[in-house]
């Protein structure tokens, strides 16, 4: 099995977790054994993430995708952002902030979860104030079972043999769904993939805000 950043693998890394017996839980309650939590950090693409929980949908798995409040690169209060929302509920999952330190405002659109975008190591793993969980606190995050695609580099290699062999207690599983929806062997190569997807996707706009492109 080749371990590509591509929507293929993705869809091999779920059936692998479900043929090594986990089921898939949320944050909420302590972490259970035999469950995997699937977090999404959507750094980039909305439609990156709708394309990767259509795909979780199919396999019967849900996950949190957490959606940045304060994108350069989308904006949730479109008619784009609104409707991803309401469909990524619809297939089953859960909807949660992405944002900066220290903006987590209070969404009640959004479940009572916060991932922090690029955080320092000082406030990354504390508890907030208002008692929404922190996804990097206790008892959700363990280095012993977690594991994140950062940068389109597992540091610990791809979990998807330890899932099928059983082999965590438990799993905290970060992908960010720009990688893998978009193609490239590099960040960079993927990136780039993804803006040339992003022009198309711009030029259509353009052409249903009425703009001459002729
Ligand atoms: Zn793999
Ligand atoms: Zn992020």
């Amino acid at each position: 099995m080749s371990c590509a950043f591509d929507l293929a693998h993705y869809g091999e890394l779920i059936a692998a977790a479900q043929a090594g017996g986990y089921r898939f839980a949320h944050f909420e309650g302590a972490p259970a054994q035999g469950t995997v939590i699937l977090r999404h950090d959507v750094d980039l693409s909305l439609d990156a993430a709708l394309r990767m929980a259509e795909i979780e949908h199919d396999a019967s798995a849900t996950a949190t995708y957490f959606l940045m409040t304060e994108s350069v690169f989308y904006n949730l209060d479109s008619t784009e952002g609104v409707a991803a929302i309401a469909r990524l509920r619809e297939l089953g999952h859960r909807v949660a902030q992405h944002v900066v330190y220290p903006n987590a405002s209070q969404d009640n659109c959004l479940d009572p979860v916060v991932s922090w975008h690029n955080p320092d190591p000082e406030y990354m793993r504390a508890p907030l104030a208002d008692g929404r969980i922190n996804v990097m606190q206790e008892p959700w995050f363990d280095p012993a079972t977690y594991r994140s695609d950062s940068n389109q580099h597992w540091r610990s290699g791809c979990p998807h043999d330890e899932l099928r062999a059983g082999a965590f207690p438990w799993l905290q599983l970060l992908t960010h769904p720009e990688i893998w929806a978009f193609h490239g062997a590099t960040m960079g190569q993927t990136m780039r993939a993804m803006l040339d997807a992003e022009k198309e996707r711009r030029l259509q706009q353009l052409h249903e805000d009425r703009i001459d492109l002729s």
